[in-house]
């Protein structure tokens, strides 16, 4: 098992490589891994990641096959799935480090600011059931006025929906609580700008 604190050092290290073009993944080939980890899988960290095209867990910490247990859901929201899946990777494989991965001008986070603007009614259950888990998480930092292109605005909320989510993932599961308390594990948020490919860890991790 990878304590938390060297799991968030390996994370470090792979976007460093990846923000600097130095993946260390592209030239070793995949087939010794992926023999390897077919038998059983021991990933160091999970990641519960924005679903947007451009922010694909493994290749931005530069990690390969079996390294990352990665929930992937548009704006990161935490629902009973999201939920689960944590649970049982931190219980069924060691991981000891969550990391909730925002992203800069998240596509999920545009759309309920939008919608919080200007309702609309047509807008679908489904993406409705995203934007009703992102609205509660941002509203505490929207000032008077809400904007979309207001950069600082979208920025602060992603920040705060992050936050939401690991705060949701402390509080809604007991298995999850009592692994933080007793095991070693760490939940952390952390943001991915789409222009640097540079992660920033919260919190001061
Ligand atoms: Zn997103």
């Amino acid at each position: 098992m990878i304590p938390a604190a060297e799991a968030l050092e390996r994370l470090r290290e792979g976007n460093r490589r990846f923000a600097s073009d130095a993946s260390a993944l592209a030239a070793t080939g995949f087939r010794t891994r992926r023999l390897e980890t077919a038998p059983n899988q021991e990933p160091f960290a999970v990641i519960l990641g924005c679903a947007d095209s451009r922010v694909p867990a493994e290749i931005v910490f530069d990690q390969g096959l079996g390294d990352l247990f990665v929930i992937r859901v548009a704006g990161n929201i935490v629902a009973p799935s999201q939920i689960g899946s944590v649970e049982f990777a931190a219980a069924r494989t060691g991981a000891r480090l969550v990391v909730v991965l925002g992203h800069s001008r998240c596509g999920a986070i545009l759309a309920t600011l939008e919608e919080m603007g200007r309702p609309s009614k047509e807008q679908s259950r489904g993406l409705r059931s995203i934007v009703e888990r992102i609205q509660p998480a941002i509203e505490p930092v929207l000032l008077s006025q809400i904007s979309p292109t207001d950069d600082a605005l979208i920025r602060r909320a992603v920040r705060a929906n992050v936050q939401a989510s690991v705060q949701q993932l402390y509080r809604g599961s007991g298995i999850l609580e009592r692994l933080v308390q007793s095991d070693g594990l760490m939940i952390v948020g952390a943001e991915y700008c789409l222009e640097t490919g540079t992660v920033e860890f919260f919190d001061g991790v």
